[in-house]
């Protein structure tokens, strides 16, 4: 449903919205903001509003920074927390223009647009369902978050060892004033980890979604003195933080991965697109997993992939297709985590889905074993390679493959790889704890 520009009017009338933060995001999907006056909503409606992007990380160069912000109108909502007596706030997302109107190639909200157009090039509308999981911690006294976990609740345990969960029913409370359709809440696996489950939708969509949620989260989080975090693995030795991304094609309103003949009631197009994935994966999870301390998440033992393989069931297993049919049958795909931009993620994985699905690439067989347990031999055997060890290697393999450039056009293509070196070296030549643990008694 599209909302107009009058009905935005007569909701800033009667919530008494006094500002508006106009909301984009850099190319790690770091959200940002300018704010103005409900009085400029006109103007920024009309795509007026001006923006300097030559400090915005992946923008554009200081020779011709000048931008412009091209709210999405169906992304405004006014922000439950703001909301007093006779002042509220809201927000818009926007995509980021050019000054003669086209969109901004470095912009990867614009990257996701065009990859959900090729799509529908042949049809096919692009369905996402993501699962960000995220830890809480408590901050200090001057709000600073420390190394000390929110709670020490386990998996699905509740209230009163659970102390996440006021805060985690806030956030429910907040995002659904919000719009979100929530489906799930629950304490995750690891001491002071959560998930909140919204429903699938649309992957433009789903991408803004997971924006807001993040900010959301961090939002209320911080009202009630802790810190919420979408860093794959804070501490060691518990479970990281996983964002699974569930993906389907829809032609016509049907789901185009689900045929009731087959065994496990997939689709040709369906195992085309695992085939797709499975081919891509090591190219694009410099991407779906994109800092140093993604891949001390993707070891075993964690219930986070690390060996390319899929599965109807097996948690170990990179790709894994959920029990749900019909028009909720699904790929899910285990290795992304939440501190990938979310727009770059769904676009290299429909993108990588959508060569298999052209090009009619066939799925290996399903390994159903164990893959965590199993031998170097056994896993030779069967052929199953492994995810890039660290984020060096996943950036060498971006480069050297196909689905980078193809999906994220020149411009964000280039300044990733350079970002993603840029922080590479700058861990490389760091002296960390461990070597400090390690070598200097030792040596
Ligand atoms: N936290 C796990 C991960 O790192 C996922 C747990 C789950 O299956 O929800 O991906
Ligand atoms: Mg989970
Ligand atoms: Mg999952």
């Amino acid at each position: 449903t599209e909302i107009t520009l009058g009905q935005i009017q007569s909701i800033i009338k009667e919530k008494s919205v006094e500002l508006l933060h106009l909301q984009f995001v850099d190319i790690e999907g770091i959200l940002k903001n300018i704010t103005i006056t409900s009085a400029q909503l006109d103007d920024a409606a009309e795509g007026k509003i001006m923006m300097d992007g030559s400090s915005i990380k992946g923008f554009s160069p200081i020779n011709k920074s000048d931008s412009y912000l091209a709210p999405d109108l169906n992304t405004f909502v006014v922000l439950p927390w703001t909301e007093t007596e006779g002042y509220s706030e809201a927000r818009f997302l926007c995509s980021v223009t050019n000054p003669d109107g086209t969109l901004f190639e470095g912009d990867t909200r614009n990257v996701l647009k065009k990859t959900v157009a090729r799509a529908a090039e042949q049809g096919y509308s692009i369905s996402v369902g993501p699962e960000l999981e995220f830890f809480l911690f408590k901050t200090d006294e001057n709000g600073y978050p420390t190394t000390e976990l929110g709670d020490l609740g386990g998996y699905f345990e509740p209230s009163p060892k659970d102390l996440g969960e006021k805060v985690r029913v806030e956030i429910f409370k907040a995002l659904k004033a919000m719009g979100f359709t929530i489906e799930a809440l629950h304490h995750e696996v690891a001491e002071g980890q959560h998930e909140i489950n919204f429903k699938y939708a649309d992957a433009l969509t789903a991408a803004d979604l997971s924006t807001t949620y993040k900010w959301v989260v961090k939002t209320i989080a911080a009202q009630y003195g802790l810190h919420a975090t979408f860093m794959p693995k804070p501490v060691f030795g518990i479970n990281g933080s996983g964002m699974h991304v569930n993906m389907s094609f829809f032609k016509d309103g049907q789901n185009i991965f689900f045929d009731e003949s087959d065994e496990l009631q997939l689709s040709s197009t369906a195992y085309s697109f695992i085939a797709g994935l499975l081919e891509n994966v090591k190219s694009f999870v410099a991407v779906t997993n994109p800092l140093v301390n993604s891949y001390k998440r993707l070891v075993p033992g964690y219930e986070a992939p690390c060996y390319l393989a899929w599965s109807a069931s097996n948690r170990s297993a990179l790709i894994r297709i959920p029990a749900k049919k019909g028009m909720a049958t699904r790929v899910e795909l285990r290795c992304p985590d939440p501190s990938a931009n979310p727009y770059l993620t769904f676009a290299v994985i429909a993108s990588a889905g959508l060569d298999g699905v052209e090009k009619g690439l066939k799925a290996p067989a399903p390994v159903n074993e164990d893959i965590f347990h199993m031998s170097e031999e056994r896993r030779e055997e069967l052929g199953i390679d492994s995810l890039p060890g660290g984020l060096e290697a996943a950036v060498a393999e971006l480069e050297a493959g196909e689905i980078g450039l193809k999906t994220l056009g020149e411009h964000v293509f280039n300044e990733y790889v350079a970002a993603k070196r840029a922080e590479w070296d700058s861990y490389r030549t760091a002296v960390h704890a461990w070597e400090i643990n390690n070598y200097q008694f030792k040596f």
